[in-house]
């Protein structure tokens, strides 16, 4: 910065600065307050000098009338540095009385009076944590005041504008055959599908979730998510697009990871027909817990050690010598039990082409310890499941939707849209 500004600063705030010589934290802390107020001076003095969105005394109007210049008119917007007030042009059409201000499409200014700037720290500090936490880590980090309920409603719209923009996106692909070009060419692909509930209103939902990543020579894997209460056909074909833009097509090798469950197979066999399909883990495991917790009881020994025997054999691929056994097993009981063993019967003869352990681990595939478990929590559970957390649908989609943003690191293309005035 130009010297002699700084000096002419040095001096003008020489009297307070020399009561925190001694001190950097409070000399720090001064430097910020007046920062933010010559910061706010600044954009003050400057954001009016010219006519803001003046386009003439009239133009031309959507409804093929046209829209006459009424006169400037003022708005209190709230910036990263405070308040400021704003003059800017006017229009209105008498024929189909919409009215219109240039100047703050231009700037990206929605319904709530933030500034783009604010309004995008806002929303991303959403992304992980409640809206209360984001209304005090904002006047703590920025000196603002904004309301949990207006960080509640801007969460809203760039999430809804973000959804708005996946569909168009798909629907535009879907109708023009345009796939899009993938970002690498994996050597293999790995795709995994799963649904976790949120507490909603009405009820517990279910949000599917996604996992794409491959892994690159350095063994580094780059996780890409996609996240939808939607419903599964919806949700198959957002997978699908993700997919492409990950290298679906270019892939030597593609990996479908997922339970057994119907929708999850459907999805598969729709989008991903040449994929090696293989029933994760840890949903295999999980089927042999509940069976055993079922026999003899939760955090016993006599279940931790039926469960491991039986998780050996599937994890060496002896599914025939498990089924078997099982169905040994099965003899002994009645009622409750006996329906337990018969269905983790049932789910290992239906998925036992998608449980070959010993034949995937050979191929040195992933199957599954958890990395679909852990995107649940990590994508879903970290913010929408934290204790008490009840939801509207609005809220629990435009915050997931935010949250996948962020995590498939598309904020800054999200915020050069100018999502608020969409
Ligand atoms: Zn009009």
């Amino acid at each position: 910065m130009d010297t002699k500004i700084l000096e002419q600063l040095e001096e003008y705030f020489s009297e307070e600065f020399a009561l925190v010589r001694h001190d950097l934290a409070a000399l720090e802390q001064l430097v910020e307050e007046k920062m933010r107020l010559l910061g706010q001076g600044l954009l003050q003095r400057t954001v009016n000098r010219k006519p803001n969105g003046y386009k003439g005394s009239s133009m031309a109007c959507g409804c093929d009338g046209s829209m006459r210049f009424v006169q400037h008119r003022p708005r209190d917007i709230h910036t990263l540095f405070g308040w400021i007030n704003l003059e800017r042009a006017y229009y209105h059409c008498p024929d189909c009385r919409k009215s219109l201000y240039p100047y703050d499409v231009a700037s990206g200014l929605g319904t709530e009076r933030l500034s783009l700037g604010l309004a995008k720290a806002c929303c991303l500090l959403a992304v992980d944590d409640s809206f209360e936490q984001v209304s005090r880590k904002i006047e703590q980090v920025f000196g603002q005041k904004v309301s949990a309920n207006t960080i509640e409603r801007l969460t809203h719209q760039v999430g809804t504008v973000v959804l708005q923009q996946a569909d168009e996106d798909l629907a535009n692909v879907r109708k023009n055959r345009d796939i899009p070009e993938a970002r690498i060419t994996p050597k293999r692909l790995y795709i995994a599908a799963d649904g976790t509930t949120v507490h909603e209103t009405d009820s517990w939902h279910e949000s599917k979730i996604g996992v794409i990543y491959s892994e690159d020579e350095r063994k580094d894997r780059k996780s890409c998510y996609v996240g939808r209460f939607d419903n599964s056909e919806t949700f198959g074909w957002h997978l699908w697009l993700e997919s492409c833009r990950c290298g679906l097509r270019q892939a030597d090798e593609v990996i479908f990871l997922g339970d057994g469950a119907p929708w999850i197979r459907n999805e598969r066999r729709k989008h991903f027909g040449r994929s090696t399909f293989i029933i994760d883990w840890y949903h295999a495991s999980e089927h042999i817990w509940n069976c055993g917790k079922a026999l003899f009881g939760e955090g016993t020994k006599v279940t931790e050690k039926w469960v491991h025997q039986r998780s050996d054999l599937l994890w060496d691929g002896w599914t025939k010598k498990l089924l078997d056994d099982l169905k040994e097993q099965r003899k002994k009981y009645r009622g409750a039990k006996r329906r337990a063993i018969s269905g983790l019967i049932r789910y290992i003869s239906t998925n036992e082409e998608q449980m070959r352990y010993d034949v995937f681990r050979e191929k040195g595939y992933d199957i599954g310890s958890g990395a679909v478990e852990s995107a649940c929590k990590y994508v879903v559970g970290k913010r929408l499941k934290q204790s008490g957390m009840i939801w509207k649908r609005l809220g629990s989609s435009s915050i997931l939707a935010l949250r996948i943003t962020w995590l498939n690191e598309r904020w800054e293309q999200l915020w050069e849209k100018k999502p608020l005035a969409a």
